[in-house]
């Protein structure tokens, strides 16, 4: 085996190296850069083959920060074009080895950071990290018969090669296009982010792209079947029991085993009930704001505030780690176009917000009845703007919010009125609950010296209830 000047080993995945600690950052939200996959022909590729385009790390300022591409060209008897996205996806898996080197992220997300004590045990050269990758998704991967590496630190080339990569991105999403949940009768599973998330339980469908965005269905496919003893696996569907919020028994099943019995349900199309756990790579987090009765959504690219108050690195603290969060969902990109899209909660007509760069990414695919009654951040950086923009633009919540308050007046008509003047009761807009659903329908105040509050749809836990018989005063 070749000698590194780092440990490798699985033990540092998970590992962050942090601002004042790298020796540079590649790519990352402040650049550009992305990590592309391409099955090849074995006349294409020398295998061991790497090549530059770029300055190296001697020639980077320290503590600077550089575009980054890595491009690997596998062949094999048995590589096929299905297989580029997963082998792609193990390129995080195994550069997370490397102690002291941070990979985060995927396909044009990637952010690296090499520590300052990589350099000093002698870390030279990227080639040096390109041959170590090279040589684990070999003995990882055995049907990788040859791989060759070509990385680009140039910025002009890194951003005329992001563009090719764009395109081969987007013609492997377009693939699940026509093929539905229905249509199949296997679904496919990832371990892969289990190692930071224990009771993340990854269920990749034809309507429902991996949370990371990097695994489709066919990806999950190819993967499973030449490499079966490898994080992707298969899912009988079983039977389905509701078949708008997408809940099948075979994926109940997966589900509590995977997750050790701490989620026994999920229904793949439900933002509210039994939503899909939320590993920590999702591309988007969704979230609930109870003061519109709505969804935003934003991405990792977003720098700014959402109209909820916190900007997506809170949020996605909030919702990673595999948990089930009601009133927030890590997403793929590709989930947007799913005609299954969150469609138990009223799909489309539920969404309110999206950041602009998003917005603007998925433009096409967002019925056109409710494009222009989505605001994002420059209609609506709060939620007094927002409520306005929808009021204006006729959203479709606009109208349950009166059917709601209606119903609610309608409640307190039915009730004794107070007969002594009350304090002013809080609005809709001061209630904030925002990992309740449906607390738009709060709250339901009745007799004066008393508050009733109705919870609709709510998930309350209690840690504890102690229950005393009241004893009798005596005299
Ligand atoms: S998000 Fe899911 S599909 Fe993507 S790497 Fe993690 S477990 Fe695998």
């Amino acid at each position: 085996m070749e000698e590194f000047p780092f440990d490798i080993s699985p033990m540092y995945e998970g590992e962050r190296v942090r601002k004042g600690e790298y020796y540079v950052e590649l790519a990352g939200p402040k650049s550009i850069g992305f990590e592309l996959v391409r099955a090849c022909s074995p006349d294409e590729v020398e295998d061991g083959k790497f090549t530059l385009i770029g300055p190296d790390l001697a020639d980077m300022e320290e503590e600077g920060r550089y575009p980054f591409a890595m491009i690997y060209k596998i062949a094999g008897e048995q590589v096929e074009e299905d297989l580029e996205a997963i082998v792609e996806r193990r390129n995080h898996d195994f550069q997370n080895y490397f102690h002291g080197y941070m990979h985060l992220n995927q396909r044009y997300d990637i952010w690296i950071r090499i520590h300052k004590d990589m350099v000093k045990n002698g870390l030279k050269s990227l080639e040096q990290i390109a041959r170590a990758t090279m040589m684990l998704f070999k003995s990882e991967l055995p049907f990788i018969e040859k791989i060759e590496a070509i990385y680009i630190t140039d910025e002009n080339t890194v951003k005329e090669e992001l563009e090719k990569a764009m395109e081969i991105y987007r013609k492997r999403d377009e693939r699940t296009r026509n093929l539905h949940d229905e249509d199949v009768d296997t679904f496919y599973g990832c371990l892969l982010c289990q190692s930071f998330a224990p009771t993340n339980v990854c269920v990749i469908t034809p309507d429902r792209v991996s949370l990371c965005g990097a695994i489709n269905w066919f990806d999950g496919r190819a993967a499973a079947k030449v490499d079966p003893e490898g994080p992707n696996f298969p899912i009988p569907k079983g039977e389905c029991i509701d078949p708008v919020g997408g809940e099948y028994t075979g994926v109940n099943e997966v589900a509590a085993e995977l997750s050790g019995g701490e989620y026994t349900r999920i229904k793949l199309h439900s933002f509210f009930e039994y939503p899909h756990t939320s590993c920590g790579c999702f591309e988007v987090v969704g979230f609930y704001m109870p003061e519109v009765d709505g969804i935003g959504w934003v991405d990792r690219n977003f720098s700014g505030i959402a109209p909820n108050g916190l900007p997506f690195s809170t949020m996605a603290g909030q919702t990673g780690g595999g948990k089930q969060v009601v009133g927030f969902l890590g997403i793929g990109v590709n989930y947007f176009r799913s005609p299954k899209f969150i469609q138990a909660d009223g799909g489309w007509n539920r969404v309110v917000w999206m950041n602009r760069t998003l917005k603007d990414r998925v433009y096409d695919d967002i019925p056109e009845d409710i494009r222009d009654k989505i605001a994002t951040e420059d209609e609506a950086p709060d939620l007094e703007s927002l409520r306005k923009f929808l009021i204006e633009k006729g959203h479709p919540g606009v109208e349950r919010w009166e059917k709601e308050e209606e119903e609610e007046k309608e409640v307190r008509e039915e009730k004794p009125q107070p007969t002594q003047p009350t304090q002013p009761l809080p609005t809709l807009s001061t209630v904030s609950l925002p990992t309740i659903p449906q607390a738009s329908q709060l709250p339901v105040f009745q007799d004066p010296g008393k508050i009733k509050i109705t919870f609709k749809n709510a998930t309350i836990r209690i840690g504890k209830v102690v229950i005393e018989r009241e004893e009798e005063k005596s005299g």
